[in-house]
């Protein structure tokens, strides 16, 4: 899915805000944002930025923003970072400024991504440091990214009335794939070895009676392959877990390269909040790298049950989320509540039970957001 972090977006609604004269509440898309008093009426196309949207601190017209403080970009530049605040006892989220600001989106169709053209990026909050890169992520491994619940939720409220959903417990620690690379990949991945040839990148898996070699074990961090190291966080979390001879045995039994997704939490991780004494990974996805495409939920369960793999906690069974949640408050309601063990959780992850071809999707808590987010 492909994220409009700004874009040209119709304002669906105005709406007073108890006791403020110089600010009311506006909705776009599902998004409630605190705009400035008779700025937009209903029908009105504005300039929408969502939350975490890094925006230049030297244009202008972001200038007001910049008393809440300004961060330096990956590229050096002074930058602000949209979040979510709460105004006079309201949520916002996002910012919206009137399209008249901007002559040089005049013109431009609603609702596609503007951002480049505004020199506006996406923060990214730092990945814990890992200096055992061994290169990039090889790219027949994809990254896991979740589209926001506000951003879906006019389409999927009416056209998933019957779709089931499981809501798993979204856990705020850093992206792990850990990969059985068979050899069906020797093509692309013998070339992809040769960059980095004298060091360890990976644990290679022999077959237990005749010692032959079929394949290897790599780790990746979101963006990076990582170098075999028993001290990293990563790699410390996929040998607790004994994932190296558990992707061995499914690479031995399904023939195919595999690779296990999942949310290494620990201490150092993004504050480890849950406060676990040890590194751990919990699992959500299994991808299949030879046919690259995704298990669907139930096939995933049942892999993680055979071989013995810890997976994010499920809240409850499936069920029709769009049946159940006739607003978008009161999904928003349900994804507050603890984590295990803090008394916060980041949200929930939903994601379709029986049919992998239909998008998962995150409701992240408000709660969350106003008190823990850093
Ligand atoms: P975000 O952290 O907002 O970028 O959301 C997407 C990320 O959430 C994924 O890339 C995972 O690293 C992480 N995550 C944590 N818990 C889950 C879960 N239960 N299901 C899917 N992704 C999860
Ligand atoms: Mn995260």
């Amino acid at each position: 899915m492909i994220r409009q972090l700004v874009s040209l977006r119709v304002v669906k609604e105005v709406n007073p805000i108890p006791n403020a004269d110089a600010i009311e509440l506006i909705k776009v898309r599902a998004w409630n944002v605190v705009a400035k008093k008779g700025e937009f009426k209903p029908g009105d196309v504005c300039v929408y930025f969502e939350i975490d949207s890094f925006l230049p601190a030297d244009d202008s017209r972001f200038e007001f923003l910049k008393k809440s403080g300004v961060k330096k970009g990956a590229d050096d530049k002074e930058r602000i970072r949209l979040k979510t605040i709460k105004l006079r006892g309201q949520i916002s989220q996002g910012l919206a400024l009137p399209i008249e600001q901007f002559d040089e989106l005049r013109g431009l169709p609603l609702a596609i991504d503007v951002s480049d053209r505004l020199d506006v990026i996406k923060y990214e909050r730092p990945e814990p440091k890992d200096t055992n890169a061994a290169g990039i992520r090889p790219d027949f491994i994809p990254k896991t990214d979740e589209e926001r619940i506000q951003n879906l939720w006019d389409k999927l409220s009416e056209t998933e009335q019957d779709t089931l959903y499981v809501p798993t417990l979204k856990l705020d620690g850093s992206l792990c794939t850990v990969a059985f690379i068979g050899s069906d990949m020797e093509d692309q991945w013998v070339m992809n070895h040769e960059d980095i040839d004298e060091e360890k990148k990976a644990i290679e898996v022999r077959h237990a009676d005749t010692g032959e070699k079929f394949g290897e074990i790599i780790v990746c961090s979101r963006n990076m392959q990582l170098k075999y190291n028993p001290d990293s966080h990563f790699w410390k979390a996929v040998e607790n877990a004994r994932l190296p001879d558990i992707l061995g045995d499914i690479g031995e039994d399904l023939r195919y390269s595999i690779a296990v997704q999942g949310e290494v939490c620990g201490p150092g991780i993004q504050g480890n909040k849950d406060k676990f004494p040890n590194f751990k990974f919990f699992a959500f996805n299994v991808f299949n790298i030879t046919t690259q495409s995704y298990y669907d939920y139930t096939s995933v369960m049942g892999i993680f049950e055979e071989y013995g793999i810890e997976s994010v906690p499920s809240l409850q069974h499936a069920f029709k989320v769009f049946k159940k949640f006739s607003t978008i408050e009161e999904i928003l309601a349900y994804a507050d509540g603890p984590s295990i063990n803090a008394k916060y959780r980041e949200g929930i992850v939903f994601k379709p039970f029986v049919n992998s071809s239909k998008d998962s999707f995150k409701v992240i808590s408000n709660k969350w957001l106003l008190k823990m987010e850093t």
